[in-house]
C-alpha cells in the first residue's frame, strides 16, 4: 500500500490511473473511504465494500480539527497509526492519504457551510459547527482525491444525509454509498471512541443499542411516537452513568423528528424511519441508530 502525505504528490500519483490511455487500457475507477483513523472492523467493512465497487481504493486518515466543538474530545481522540496501516494493508487498500493539519489547512479557513434543517436537529444542535467542519473537510478531500465512489457508514446517519445534500447541491460527480453499522457481539456499535471506555462503562455501553431495539419494538407494536421514544429513553435512564442528549424518532431521509402524537399506523408506508441516539458515558460521547422499514 502506498502512503502519501502531500496533496501534489497524491494528484501526480493518481493522474495516470484516471487518464484513459487506449480502449484496452481504460481509466480506473477510484473508491474513497475518508476516516479519522483508530480503525476498527466498521472502517474495514467500508474498504471491503469500496473494493467491490471500484478498481483502486484510497483511504484517508485525518483527525479534522474543524469538526470538533470540544477540545478535550479532539486532543484525546485515539491514534493507532501503525495498527491502522496493517489493517488497511490486510484489507487490500491501495493507497493511504495521510495529510497533516498544515497540509489540509495551510491558510485559516473562512468558509462555513450550513445545511438548514438537516443540521438544526440532533448532532447539529448538540455539536455547534460540527457539520460545517465535516462539510469542509469532505469537500476538500473530494477535490483532492476526485473519487468516482465514496463510502460512508450509516453509523453517522446525519453526516451521510448532509454529505449527500452537499454532493447534490455542488454537483460533485461522485456516487455515495451508505454502508451498514458493524457491531460488537453484544450489540455495541463499533467506534474509535469505544477504546476510551473503562471496564464499567464498556459493560453498560450495549444498553445504547438495547434502547434502540426497545424503541423499534414499541413502534412495531403500533405505539405512538412519544410512547416509543419514552421507552427507549427510560431504558437508558435506569443507568445513572448515561447522560443522554437525545433519542429521536425521525424520517430517515429528511432527519426531521416525527410528530410525537403520531400514531405509527397512520404514517405513510413509504417513509423510512430511523431511531437515533446520542449519550455520554463520562466524557465519552457515543452515537448509534437503527433503521425501521
Ligand atoms: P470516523 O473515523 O469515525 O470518522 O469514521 C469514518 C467512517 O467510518 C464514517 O463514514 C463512519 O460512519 C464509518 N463508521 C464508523 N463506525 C462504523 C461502524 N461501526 N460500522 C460501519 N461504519 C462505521
Amino acid at each position: 500500500m502506498k502512503i502519501i502525505e502531500k496533496i501534489d504528490e497524491l494528484r501526480l500519483s493518481l493522474a495516470p490511473l484516471t487518464y484513459q490511455k487506449t480502449e484496452k487500457q481504460p481509466y480506473k475507477t477510484i473508491g474513497f473511504v475518508p476516516t479519522m483513523g483508530a480503525l476498527h472492523e466498521g472502517h474495514i467493512s467500508l474498504i471491503e465494500e469500496a473494493k467491490t465497487k471500484s478498481d483502486f481504493v484510497i483511504c484517508s486518515i485525518f483527525v479534522n480539527p474543524l469538526q470538533f466543538n470540544n477540545t478535550g474530545d479532539f486532543t484525546n481522540y485515539p491514534i493507532s497509526l501503525e495498527k491502522d496501516i496493517k489493517m488497511l494493508e490486510k484489507a487490500g487498500c491501495d493507497l493511504l492519504f495521510l495529510p497533516n493539519s498544515d497540509t489540509m489547512y495551510q491558510n485559516s479557513v473562512r468558509t462555513k457551510m450550513i445545511f438548514e434543517e438537516l443540521d438544526s436537529v440532533m448532532e447539529g444542535t448538540h455539536r455547534e459547527g460540527h457539520f460545517s467542519g465535516v462539510g469542509i473537510v469532505v469537500a476538500k478531500l473530494f477535490n483532492i482525491v476526485q473519487p468516482n465512489h465514496a463510502f460512508f457508514g450509516q453509523k453517522d446517519l446525519q453526516q451521510f444525509a448532509i454529505i449527500q445534500q452537499m454532493v447534490n447541491d455542488l454537483s460533485f460527480p461522485i456516487q455515495l454509498h451508505c454502508c451498514p453499522i458493524k457491531r460488537e457481539e453484544d450489540g455495541l456499535a463499533m467506534s474509535s471512541r469505544n477504546r476510551r471506555l473503562d471496564e464499567d462503562q464498556r459493560t453498560i455501553a450495549p444498553k445504547i443499542y438495547e434502547s434502540l431495539i426497545l424503541t423499534k419494538k414499541m413502534l412495531k407494536k403500533d405505539q405512538t411516537i412519544k410512547k416509543a421514544q419514552q421507552s427507549g429513553l427510560s431504558h437508558l435512564q435506569k443507568y445513572k452513568e448515561f447522560k443522554t442528549e437525545y433519542l429521536e424518532i425521525v424520517d430517515a431521509t429528511t432527519l426531521q423528528p416525527l410528530d410525537s402524537e403520531l400514531d405509527i399506523k397512520k404514517l405513510d408506508k413509504k417513509i423510512k424511519i430511523a431511531v437515533c441516539v446520542a449519550t455520554k458515558l463520562g466524557e465519552i460521547r457515543l452515537i448509534d441508530n437503527i433503521l425501521i422499514d
